[in-house]
């Protein structure tokens, strides 16, 4: 029998299948035909939420005696977008000048690809990593996310399952491979604020109470001061106002409500009830402001309601999994990657309440677009990090 061990052979077998969130469209099956010669065992709970899509998601373990690695990812992909815009189908695996084009080939059916492929050299090679290795792959890391990466983690766990480091095989890397580890992520948080007033003629504003006037007031204060100047792993927090919503059509008129809507990302300096905590204050404080509302008696009356679940900040200090991982890279490719934190949540928020995780893939620049595709020479470069890794981290180099 022949092992999956050709990363772009095992990307082309997934790039077929289209799993655009929620569909499954074979990939799990795909990949159990992959892990299965290797000596996996492979389960395929379906989670259910009322309002979502059920989904099907995948966890494949490896038993061995020794520590055990998780490697983490997800096999839906986002939509095609235009598909005459695709220089080859999104769905076909094409090659064309060294690359292969095709939903997901960076995010991140590659990772996946180059993890088996990975696994499937040391199995051929050496027998296979002597500790466990597991596969946890959700199918709704696009979507809302809800019966995904949370409850596989819930359901392992309770079927006793203990993970010693995790790598998520997202697309780390801005621009070359071996760019950047991510080692961490800031926090999240969205909230919008309504202000109330009084409508009237905009000639006559004492008779009224303009919640455009409230609303400024207490944007300006969420924007100033700054909340911190970035920690030695972190960015500066930063908060963006991403829309405010009047709705009023006529310019004589001053309207009755105003609403404004902003995303914090915050750094190891807070938490997230820290932040939600100096939010209001700051609100608070600048309710009582004239600034912008002379004459006024009463403080700005506003309403903020938090939107969706905060994220959490989190940073990773496990010396093993981040030395044993930037070495690997370093062998490979002959630079030593950037220790980062920056970009967007991923489901190593997740993750991290279980065991140590960082993530490294491949490079990003076409995730999402219209012509995702992969060099094939980083296909293989990362399965030799990733081979080179298994085979330190296992202490079987
Ligand atoms: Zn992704």
């Amino acid at each position: 029998m022949t092992l999956p061990t050709d990363p772009a052979a095992n990307l082309a077998a997934l790039i077929r299948c289209a799993s655009v969130t929620p569909a499954e469209g074979g990939a799990l099956s795909a990949l159990e035909t992959m892990l299965k010669p290797l000596g996996f065992l492979v389960d395929r709970p379906v989670f259910s939420e009322d309002g979502t899509p059920d989904i099907e998601n995948l966890y494949a373990r490896r038993s061995g005696n020794g520590p055990h690695l998780m490697f983490a990812g997800h096999t839906d992909v986002v939509p095609v977008g235009d598909e005459a815009a695709w220089t080859h189908p999104p769905f076909a695996a094409e090659i064309a000048n060294g690359e292969m084009y095709g939903r997901g080939a960076v995010d991140m059916k590659g990772g996946i690809a180059c993890f088996i492929a990975a696994i499937a050299r040391h199995v051929e090679n050496n027998g296979g990593p002597k500790g466990t290795v597991s596969l946890l792959i959700t199918g709704d890391e696009e979507g809302p996310a809800i019966n995904g990466t949370v409850k596989l983690l819930e359901w392992a766990a309770s079927r006793g399952e203990k993970w010693d480091a995790s790598i998520v095989g997202e697309p780390t890397n801005p621009d070359a491979l071996g760019d950047m580890i991510k080692i961490g992520r800031r926090g999240s948080l969205s909230g919008s604020i309504t202000v109330s007033g009084r409508q009237g003629h905009a000639a006559y504003p004492q008779l009224a109470d303009n919640p455009v006037r409230g609303l400024i007031t207490l944007v300006d204060a969420l924007l100033h001061p700054v909340f911190d100047k970035g920690t030695k792993d972190f960015q500066p927090t930063n908060l963006e106002v991403t829309s405010i919503d009047v709705g009023n059509p006529a310019t004589n008129v001053i309207p009755a409500k105003a609403t404004a809507t902003f995303n914090i990302r915050f750094n190891d300096t807070w938490t997230a009830e820290s932040v939600q905590a100096e939010i209001h204050n700051r609100l608070d404080q600048a309710s009582k402001r004239k600034k912008y509302r002379p004459g006024k008696k009463t403080p700005v009356d506003y309403d903020l309601v938090w939107r969706d679940r905060p994220s959490h900040v989190f940073l990773t200090r496990d010396d093993k999994l981040v030395d044993t991982l930037a070495g690997s890279i370093k062998a490979a490719v002959g630079k030593k990657p950037a220790l980062s934190t920056s970009g967007g949540t991923s489901d190593a928020r997740f993750i991290k309440d279980y065991c140590p995780v960082v993530e490294f893939g491949l490079v990003g620049k076409t995730m999402h677009m219209v012509d995702e595709r992969v060099a094939l020479a980083d296909l293989e470069t990362l399965t030799r990090i990733y081979q080179r890794f298994i085979e330190d981290w296992f202490g079987q180099g």
